[in-house]
């Protein structure tokens, strides 16, 4: 069954306009229908004037991609968003799984943007400018000993490490032992970036270390950008090299 609808998995970047894709703002334009988070439609509210808005909660991202492809199989054109990119821990893998299972044969197009790591590396220096590994420290969908595994490898493999969700309400003892367990591998004066709403309203960028990361605020705003054993600090910037002779 395909009857022109279509979806388009929009990722509207960190959370201010001006760094959100052209493709994210046609894909908006074209879409009768928008859906996502209320925070992430809060954020672009101002292009959603004339379309109809399906915000929902947190909790329910299953039956809000499945409402996104029921709206394109009426033969309507919709925009699911997810804040930063769609396929980093967004939206564009449950749709896709849903609509192999539901044996739908809708259009999608996903639309990249500009994720939390790239945000929050662009206003902290040049942290990612070597190999590097992003890690969710949420384990409300992965196991926490998969996930220490994942922090312990890349630890040892001298990857620099952004750390999305570090911290919520509930879950507050994740980001003291992912510290402990880069510290097995990484000097205390390793420089770490804490960016709270990266390239968003209310930024805050603090560059330290991973002996005094804990002394700051920590929440589910913030990502977190770990050095690798090359990465400094100088200027006020966070600066990882990448090998050239300068
Ligand atoms: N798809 C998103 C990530 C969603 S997971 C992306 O690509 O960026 C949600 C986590 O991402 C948050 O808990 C936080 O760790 C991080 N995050 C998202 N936007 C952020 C921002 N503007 N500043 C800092 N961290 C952010």
């Amino acid at each position: 069954m395909n009857n022109k609808g279509k979806i388009y998995v929009v990722g509207i970047g960190p959370g201010n306009m001006e760094h959100m894709s052209l493709m994210a703002l046609k894909a908006i334009e074209k879409s009768q229908v928008v859906i996502g988070y209320k925070t992430y439609i809060n954020l672009i509210k101002d292009l959603l004037k004339d379309k109809e808005v399906i915000d929902s909660s947190m909790k329910k991202e299953i039956e809000r991609c499945n409402l996104t492809i029921d709206e394109a199989e009426k033969g309507r054109i919709v925009s699911i968003v997810s804040s930063g990119d769609p396929g980093i821990y967004g939206m564009a893998g449950i749709i896709l799984e849903l609509i192999n299972k539901r044996k739908s044969e809708i259009d999608v197009e996903i639309v990249p943007g500009i994720s939390a790591a790239n945000a929050a590396a662009a206003s902290l220096g040049s942290p990612l400018m070597h190999d590097f590994a992003v890690i969710s420290l949420s384990n409300l969908l992965t196991d926490w000993e998969i996930i220490k595994k994942r922090i312990e490898c890349a630890a040892a493999g001298d990857f620099i490490i952004s750390l999305y969700n570090p911290k919520s309400k509930r879950r507050v003892n994740q980001i003291a032992e992912s510290r402990d367990i880069i510290l097995k591998y990484r000097k205390p004066s390793t420089p770490v970036g804490i960016v709270k709403n990266a390239k968003r309203t209310g930024e805050k960028v603090i560059i330290t270390d991973l002996e005094n990361m804990l002394n700051y605020e920590i929440d589910m705003f913030t990502i977190i950008i770990v050095g690798n054993s090359n990465t400094y600090i100088e200027n006020g910037k966070m600066i990882t090299p990448r090998g050239y002779n300068i």
